[in-house]
């Protein structure tokens, strides 16, 4: 690779966490000729907040400011989609990994959450662990936007906070409109109700492992609406939900309700899993579950065969029937 990758930066400046995203993202760039900064986009309660928040950051073409009240990815995405570049970067934490995931799947570019490292080469190879850390994997990127959120390893390299009192390259100034969620809600840095905490508390205080039964959602539900048809099921049922990957990463759910083993290795008495095809990813997070149950159009579908009761069926019928029978 000859050119250096344009990269955007992505920041939440509404986060106490955000000198640590500072930090992280200097951490990882220091020294990258084969990376070129193109702009730093940040969150921002207020504008008055801009001059102060960008001292932390390195050089780029252009600083843009977003006001938001709170957090609000989808509006934030919206926003995003307009920018061109080959990279987009978003620091370590619940921020960036939604982030980095969502726009990847909008843009059909590929996402890495928690990079460990990238090399630029004749191929550009993204290091990451998998399988709950037992393996360092290589994933070599392909279709662009490369939308990388670094790991929670960078933030403690301790990088030298830098502090640049003139920038010289331009600035803009947008307000991001209200999405009609409301603001107190959702917590001091916009991220959710319990928003004082720091991101990787908040990110863990849902221990999926602990669940006793569970109604984990595929891809086969096919639309947010079915997925929270689910969700009351699994609360009719006293059930904890989880979902499959795809549904987390086309953000129908957070990433933290993520089954499988890049997310949650549950130990439930039973689980009812709606739509899903049975990865040995997914599998893997349910292994240990008591009692399997599998609703799934193909009965082909490798979790029919793992399952103690295999139901061939539509999955939205299934739920629908079991809401009105429990309700
Ligand atoms: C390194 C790595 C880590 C991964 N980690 C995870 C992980 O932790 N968790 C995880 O889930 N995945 C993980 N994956 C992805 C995994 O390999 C699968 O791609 C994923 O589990 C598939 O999700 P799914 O079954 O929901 O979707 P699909 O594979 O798209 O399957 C959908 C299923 O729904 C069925 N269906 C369709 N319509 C209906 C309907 N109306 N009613 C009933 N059934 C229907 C289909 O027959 C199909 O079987 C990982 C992959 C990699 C490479």
């Amino acid at each position: 690779m000859s050119e250096a990758l344009r990269a955007q930066v992505f920041l939440n400046g509404l986060s106490s966490s955000f000198e640590a995203q500072v930090g992280a993202v200097g951490a990882f760039l220091a020294g990258r000729q084969e990376i070129k900064v193109i702009s730093y986009v940040t969150l921002v309660r207020t504008f008055e907040e801009s001059p102060k928040l960008g001292r932390y950051f390195g050089p780029c073409q252009e600083r843009v400011w977003l006001k938001a009240d709170y957090f609000q990815p989808e509006r934030l995405l919206e926003h995003i989609k307009s920018y061109e570049g080959d990279l987009a970067l978003f620091p370590p934490g619940l921020f960036g990994a939604q982030m980095a995931g969502r726009l990847a799947a909008r843009l059909k570019g590929s996402a890495v959450l928690n990079l460990i490292e990238l090399e630029v080469g004749a191929r550009l190879l993204a290091k990451k662990y998998v399988y709950s850390e037992n393996l360092l994997a290589s994933l070599a990127l392909k279709k662009k936007p490369y939308c990388l959120a670094l790991s929670k390893e960078w933030s403690a390299k301790g990088h030298e906070i830098l502090w640049q009192e003139k920038f010289t390259g331009s600035e803009r100034w947008l307000e991001l409109e209200p999405d009609g969620l409301d603001p107190d809600a959702l917590g001091p840095d916009g991220l959710g109700p319990d928003g004082g905490r720091p991101e990787e508390v908040r990110a863990s205080g849902l221990d999926l492992a602990k669940a006793q039964a569970l109604v984990v959602s595929g891809f086969g539900l096919g639309d947010p609406a079915t997925l929270a048809r689910a969700i009351e099921l699994a609360q009719r049922l006293s059930a904890e939900w989880g979902v499959s990957r795809p549904v987390a990463m086309n953000a129908w759910a957070p990433l933290e309700r993520l089954i499988g083993v890049s997310g949650a290795m549950t130990a439930p008495k039973w689980a009812l899993c709606l739509g899903a095809s049975g990865a040995a990813a997914l599998l893997s997070g349910l292994s240990q579950a008591q009692k399997l149950i599998a609703v799934n159009l193909d009965p082909e579908a490798p979790i029919m065969s793992r399952s103690d009761l295999a139901v061939v069926g539509q999955a939205q019928e299934i739920i629908e029937a079991l809401n009105k029978l429990l309700a």
